[in-house]
C-alpha cells in the first residue's frame, strides 16, 4: 500500500502549467459496476478539463493521460475492486501512477500543476499499517496489518519450565517453580517488547494493538519502553490460539478506528489551548507567514483560490495580495496549497472529521500581518 515516503516522490513533481490529473475513483466492490466505472472515470476527466482551474486558458488534460487512466482501468480494475485508486498522470513530465489506498474516498479529478495529495494523505492517516502484537505466556506474534494484507513480522516462543521431574527441577517447593514460572513469563514478555521496539525502522512508531488474554495484554504493556508505549493504540481479548490473520485483522481494526478518531479530536480539541489560527482566513494568513507548524483540515471538500504570481502569497482573490497588479494565478484548492507549503515548512498536517471549523493551524509564532477573521 502507499506510504508517506510516496507522497513526497509525488509532491516532488510539477507539471510546466496546470496540466496535471490527479483523479481519485472508488472502484465498486461487484465486478458488474466496472463498465460503469470507465464512463465516470471519463466524465470526471472531462468536467475538469473542460472547466480549466486557469481562467481563460485553454489548457487542459490531454487526450494521452485519458487514454492511461481509461486503459489502466481495463487492464487492472478486476484487482481493485472495492478499493479507491488515486490515478496521477502528465504525459509531459513523463508521469504515471496508480495506487490502491487503503481507505474509501469519495471521487474527485483536479487538474493542477502539482498531484494533488490532500486525500491521499487523509487516507493514510485514516488507515494506517499497523502492527499487532498477540502474546500469551509462552509464545507470541508480532504481525503488520498493512491496507487489506496481513503479515507475520515475528514469532517468539519461550522454551517452558520444565517439568517436575527433569533435571535439578525435581523436589523444589511449588512456590519456588511458580517464581520461575514468572521470571520466565516476564523475561518473555521483555524479549516481545524489544521487538516491537525494532520492528520500526523509520524513526516513527506505527500504532500498535495488543491481542490476547487479559493477563497476557497487561503484562506485555508492563514491558513496553515508552517509545512504544506512546504508539500504544488498544487491545481486544481473544484466545490467541484460535486466531486466524484475517480475524487479527477484524478484530484490531475497529481498535485502529477509534484511536484515529479519537487522536483526531484530541488534535481538534488542542488547538484550542494555545497558539493558534482558526478559520480559513486566519490560517491563510499563517500559511503565507510560514507560521503554521501544524494544519488540521477538517474541509473535505476544495475550496478555488489564488496565488500571488509574485510572492506565492495565498488568497481568497485575485487583488488580495500587497503586490497590487500582479495577476493572481487561480488554483483549484487552497487547501491543498496550504496543506503543500505547511509540509514545505516541516510543518505536520491532519484531516480531522467533526471539528469545530473548517480549518485550523497550531502557529509556531504569532501571525502579524494578514486578516484575522474567522470562518
Ligand atoms: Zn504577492
Amino acid at each position: 500500500m502507499i506510504s508517506y515516503a510516496d507522497v513526497e516522490k509525488l509532491r516532488g513533481m510539477s507539471a510546466p502549467g496546470p496540466v496535471l490529473l490527479s483523479l481519485y475513483l472508488p472502484v465498486p466492490l461487484d465486478p458488474a459496476g466496472l463498465r460503469g466505472l470507465a464512463a465516470m472515470a471519463n466524465d470526471l476527466v472531462m468536467s475538469v478539463s473542460a472547466v480549466g482551474p486557469d481562467d481563460g486558458s485553454t489548457a487542459g488534460l490531454s487526450r494521452a493521460d485519458r487514454d492511461a487512466v481509461l486503459d489502466t482501468l481495463a487492464a487492472h480494475g478486476r484487482e481493485w475492486l472495492g478499493h479507491t485508486v488515486a490515478f496521477f498522470g502528465c504525459a509531459e513530465i513523463g508521469l504515471f501512477e496508480a495506487l490502491p489506498l487503503p481507505c474509501a474516498l469519495p471521487e474527485r479529478a483536479v487538474l493542477a500543476a502539482r498531484p494533488h495529495v490532500r486525500p491521499l494523505l487523509a487516507a493514510i492517516q485514516r488507515c494506517p499499517d499497523y502492527l499487532v502484537a498477540i502474546a500469551d505466556r509462552r509464545h507470541a506474534w508480532v504481525l503488520l496489518v498493512s491496507g487489506s494484507g496481513v503479515q507475520t513480522v515475528a514469532t517468539q516462543s519461550e522454551p517452558g519450565p520444565r517439568s517436575p521431574g527433569f533435571g535439578g527441577w525435581y523436589g523444589l517447593e511449588t512456590h519456588r517453580v511458580q517464581q520461575r514460572i514468572i521470571q520466565l513469563g516476564r523475561h518473555h514478555y521483555r524479549e516481545v517488547a524489544a521487538i516491537l521496539d525494532r520492528c520500526d525502522g523509520t524513526g516513527r512508531h506505527a500504532p500498535l494493538v495488543i491481542g490476547g488474554h487479559h493477563d497476557g495484554i497487561a503484562s506485555l504493556l508492563r514491558e513496553l519502553p515508552a517509545t512504544v508505549r506512546d504508539s500504544f493504540a488498544g487491545s481486544f481479548t481473544a484466545d490467541p490460539h484460535t486466531l486466524t490473520p484475517a480475524r487479527v485483522r477484524e478484530l484490531a481494526g475497529p481498535v485502529i478506528g477509534a484511536w484515529v478518531a479519537r487522536r483526531e479530536g484530541e488534535l481538534a480539541e488542542g488547538v484550542f489551548g494555545g497558539l493558534a489560527a482558526v478559520g480559513l482566513h486566519a490560517c491563510l494568513a499563517a500559511v503565507n507567514e510560514g507560521a503554521v507548524g501544524h494544519l488540521l483540515v477538517a474541509r473535505e471538500d476544495m475550496i478555488a483560490g489564488y496565488v500571488c504570481g509574485r510572492c506565492g502569497g495565498l488568497s481568497t482573490g485575485s487583488d488580495e495580495c500587497p503586490d497590487w497588479g500582479t495577476a493572481g494565478r487561480a488554483v483549484p484548492d487552497l487547501l491543498e496549497e496550504m496543506v503543500q507549503r505547511t509540509l514545505d515548512d516541516n510543518g505536520k498536517v491532519t484531516a480531522t472529521r467533526d471539528a469545530p471549523f473548517s480549518v485550523a493551524a497550531k502557529l509556531r509564532f504569532p501571525v502579524t500581518g494578514g486578516l484575522q477573521r474567522t470562518a
